[in-house]
């Protein structure tokens, strides 16, 4: 991809999943990579090999700098640290990618204002002040940062027994065309993706049970559910100067389960 060489990002809750992979691709594009993790080191030491691993395949990309953060982004003074030392220890930051997220499965009715509040300060508040630091460093050092914030095809689907996670990716939506609208004049772009059912940890409930598997791709047009991989495609392409007239987007990449699936056969002759 166009541009990416040389670049800083910072990707959180980068030890598993889509962000993992995401911070293997941009290292792979030629980009320095911060890799936040919450507590345990292991799984970002993890990404880190393999990110090195990737870049040293490609002779323009070896040669990348990583650095692993350790950061909760439910607490706004290790958001604040960990946005600095990315900036201190790899001098400057040029892409965040709001990634970290969790899920709680409750009935709406049987959620405590604690619960509620765990999910939106990790999914929405956290991603909000990652977003405020690093646009705070964009602007003291003029320059065109890029920011991905990965939503979820619940931004738009609601998903009942999942209400804060439906909450903060509705959020998400609007931080993202709000972020995009308020600072395209400085050049800098804020989108999203919004992934379908994607094989991750997230979803070990049925990635570990072939028929419960089965059942959930049952219900998306493509009959497959998605990678990390495809996801950190899409989110490479984005931050790139291939988009450079892209802002205030969300791309679903969902394999058509927004494309109203029922509809994919005939209800009548
Ligand atoms: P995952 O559980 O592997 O990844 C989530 C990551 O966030 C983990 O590494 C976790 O340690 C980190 N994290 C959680 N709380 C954190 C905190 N307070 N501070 C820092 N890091 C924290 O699952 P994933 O599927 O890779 O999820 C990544 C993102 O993709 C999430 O925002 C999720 O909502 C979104 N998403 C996933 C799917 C899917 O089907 N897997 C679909 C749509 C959206």
């Amino acid at each position: 991809m166009k541009g990416l060489k040389g670049k800083t990002a910072l990707v959180t809750g980068a030890s598993s999943g889509i962000g993992k992979a995401i911070a293997i691709r941009l290292a792979q594009e030629g980009c320095n990579i911060a890799i936040n993790y919450r507590k345990d080191p292991s799984g970002a030491e993890d990404t880190e090999e393999k990110a090195m691993r990737q870049a040293c395949n490609d002779v323009d990309a070896c040669g990348v700098r990583s650095l692993l953060v350790q950061g909760d982004v439910s607490k706004e003074s290790d958001i604040v640290e960990m946005v600095g030392t990315t900036i201190e220890k790899l001098g400057g930051l040029d892409i965040l990618i709001n990634n970290a997220g969790i899920q709680t499965e409750k009935a709406a009715h049987e959620i405590e204002a604690d619960e509620l509040d765990q999910v939106l300060n990790v999914n929405l508040r956290g991603a909000f002040l990652c977003a405020r630091e690093a646009l705070r460093h964009f602007l003291a050092t003029n320059k065109s940062g890029v920011i991905i914030n990965i939503s979820s095809v619940h931004e738009i689907i609601p998903r009942p027994m999942y209400i804060s996670y439906s909450m903060s990716k509705g959020g998400m939506g609007n931080l993202t065309k709000t972020l995009a609208l308020e600072y395209a004049k400085a050049g800098i772009r804020v989108n999203g993706i919004a992934p379908g059912a994607t094989v991750t940890p997230i979803n070990e409930a049925w990635t570990e049970d072939p028929e419960k598997q089965a059942e959930v791709e049952s219900h998306i047009p493509m009959r497959r559910a998605g990678t990390p991989d495809e996801m950190a495609a899409a989110v490479a392409f984005l931050v790139s100067d291939e988009a450079t007239y892209i802002t205030g987007q969300t791309l679903f990449i969902d394999g058509g389960l927004t494309l109203y699936p029922d509809f994919q056969e005939p209800w009548s002759a």
